[in-house]
């Protein structure tokens, strides 16, 4: 087993699960995955943050429009003040019908 630096620790023992949370590139596997999708405003003066509609966005976009950063991010307009500085998140889902976090037993 790969070993992180000297230490006699395994790296990222629950590496299946974090590969298992970011197995998306599309605005419809994030819609089948029950995620969340957060835009946050980079304007100093604004930073409105608000939970985007999946489906709105899967309207304008298509379904297999990307939703990695440097994708989507262009796309979005903050609907406050109008920047085009808009950062994303992309939760994964929570609650007893989607993800189940591994470190909890
Ligand atoms: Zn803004």
């Amino acid at each position: 087993m790969k070993r992180c630096d000297g230490e006699n620790v395994p790296c990222r023992p629950n590496s299946r699960y974090f590969l298992a949370m970011i197995r998306f590139t599309t605005v419809q596997e994030l819609i089948d995955g029950d995620y969340t999708l957060h835009a946050h405003c980079h304007n100093w003066h604004c930073q409105h943050n608000q939970t985007l509609d999946l489906v709105k966005l899967r309207e304008r976009l298509g379904p297999d429009h990307s939703v990695l950063h440097d994708d989507l991010a262009p796309k979005l307009k903050c609907s406050k003040c109008g920047g085009k500085k808009v950062g994303i998140i992309i939760s994964p889902p929570t609650g007893p019908s989607g993800w189940v976090n591994p470190y909890i037993k």
